[in-house]
């Protein structure tokens, strides 16, 4: 997953762009980088591993000068955790610099490449949104615009997309409208961002939400709406709202912290856990699900995991080792409150269960006399394919066990999760929604992502 930023018309872009990733910085913390661009400034790039913080530096961001920037933040889930993959990717196009950012995840990026590579093209990185630069380039269309809308036409699956055309910003959603993405006004100008709350940080006002299909250019304050793309059937992620967005944006029209408390709800009322004295939340993403959960249940709401927010989040570092040493560093159980207790636990979502089982032996430690546990959404038993880093079909713990053998595992005197009906009643009922990994319901063919994705070095020995 990633988070993206375009900003159009404003002196010293590439600040304001800074700004808007910090409140992007949940969306990805592998690698963060910024393009900026100017009438008199050439286009000039940083990207860096880590965080935002890391990332920039006051004489960095002096060095990107101009009224035109795009920024991201990245969490890889096509490509390697590497340098090359970081984004935005900046090449010379015949047009002037062209730049990408990019949200979301192609599925026939395997496919696309292939060709691409049998045509001769040779790939610097083995992230999917490279491709979507070769098809720009080799477009045949008359016009630049042409040229985009050729690539993003050939490009399946999930793209909420920043390109940059010298300082021409383009703001696009891939017609199904998996991931979010906003446009808002700045003094004179534009900025787009994958999350109302990078909007609200800058300032922004009259923020609209690019619906599924849309295709944007900005250019110098200017917002101009282009054809949009072929239609298909819309499916926006459900799992923005279950988990990824941040509770103080509104995406696809809902307010994120409404439809997480109504989740909590949901749970209250379809599975209750009898004789429960409190109610607390795995922090932070389930903290207002445990919050509607106490309201309904009419049990006590209590802090009783406390979360030091200093460490990334427990899926970044993709190592088995690694990942269970980082749930000790970054939770801990408040015995006070815990001590004696039935205690209901309320988590958005169970991946591997690796974070759940840590966290119940950290509670019993700190003396539950009962746990149980409440997800606010159904067994995952799909990996996604569209952007969301869960893991491979057989890393998925619900995938190949049963509910009862799960409850074991993890520990928990009872385990409940939202049934997909449950969940979705917790949306607006107009929304279509992409809920593949939960229903095996995948709105696009799948098979074409499956493939190993070539290193680099591997591609080009192959290349013609
Ligand atoms: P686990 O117990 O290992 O299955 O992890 C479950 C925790 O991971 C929950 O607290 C979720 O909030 C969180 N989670 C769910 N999906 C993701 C994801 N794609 N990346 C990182 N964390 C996630």
């Amino acid at each position: 997953m990633c988070g993206v930023i375009g900003v159009s018309g404003v002196p010293d872009a590439s600040r304001l762009a800074y700004l808007g990733l910090y409140a992007l910085q949940h969306r990805g913390q592998e690698s963060a980088g910024i393009m900026a661009v100017g009438a008199a400034h050439p286009a000039k790039l940083t990207r860096a591993m880590g965080l935002v913080a890391d990332a920039f530096s006051e004489s960095g961001l002096e060095a990107l000068p101009g009224d035109a920037a795009i920024g991201h933040t990245r969490y890889s889930t096509a490509g390697s955790t590497v340098l090359a993959n970081a984004q935005p990717f900046l090449v010379d196009y015949h047009a002037g610099a062209l730049t990408v950012a990019h949200n979301g995840n192609l599925v026939n990026a395997d496919v696309l490449r292939d060709e691409l590579v049998r045509e001769g093209a040779i790939f610097v990185s083995n992230s999917d949104t490279e491709v979507l630069i070769h098809l720009i380039a080799r477009s045949s269309a008359p016009t630049v615009e042409g040229q985009i809308r050729d690539a993003l036409e050939r490009a399946d699956g999930a793209y909420s997309l920043v390109i940059g055309v010298g300082r021409t910003l383009y703001a696009a959603v891939d017609a199904r409208g998996f991931r979010p993405l906003f446009v808002g006004r700045v003094e004179d100008g534009l900025v787009v961002a994958s999350e109302t709350c990078a909007l609200d940080l800058v300032g922004a006002s009259n923020m609209r939400e690019l619906q599924p299909g849309d295709f944007f250019r900005l250019h110098d304050g200017q917002l101009t709406e282009l054809a949009p793309l072929t239609p298909r059937r819309v499916t926006r992620c459900i799992f923005e709202l279950v988990y990824f967005s941040r509770p103080d944006s509104t995406i696809f029209g809902e307010s994120v912290d409404r439809v997480r408390r109504e989740l909590g709800r949901q749970l209250a009322r379809f599975h209750p856990a009898a004789g429960a004295d409190v109610v607390f939340s795995v922090p932070d993403s389930a903290n207002v699900m445990a919050l509607g959960y106490s309201e309904v249940a009419k049990i006590k709401l209590e802090h009783g995991l406390i979360r030091n927010h200093y460490v990334g989040r427990t899926f970044i570092n993709p190592t088995q080792r690694l990942r269970v040493e980082k749930v000790k560093i970054k939770f801990n159980a408040v015995r006070e409150v815990i001590a004696g207790k039935s205690v209901v636990v309320v988590d958005d979502s169970l991946v591997r269960g690796t974070t759940s089982k840590g966290l119940v032996k950290m509670i019993r430690a700190a003396g539950a006399r009962e746990v149980h546990l409440r997800l606010g959404s159904p067994p995952i038993t799909g990996p996604c394919h569209y952007g969301i880093d869960t893991p491979n079909r057989e890393e998925l713990i619900a995938a190949t066990h049963s509910r009862e053998e799960i409850r074991a595992h993890l520990g928990v005197d009872s385990l409940e999760y939202l049934s997909l009906d449950e969940m979705i009643d917790a949306t607006s009922r107009e929304t279509k929604w992409c809920h593949a990994c939960f229903s095996g319901d995948y709105p696009t063919p799948v098979q074409l992502t499956l493939g190993a994705i070539p290193s680099v070095p591997e591609l080009l020995e192959v290349a013609p």
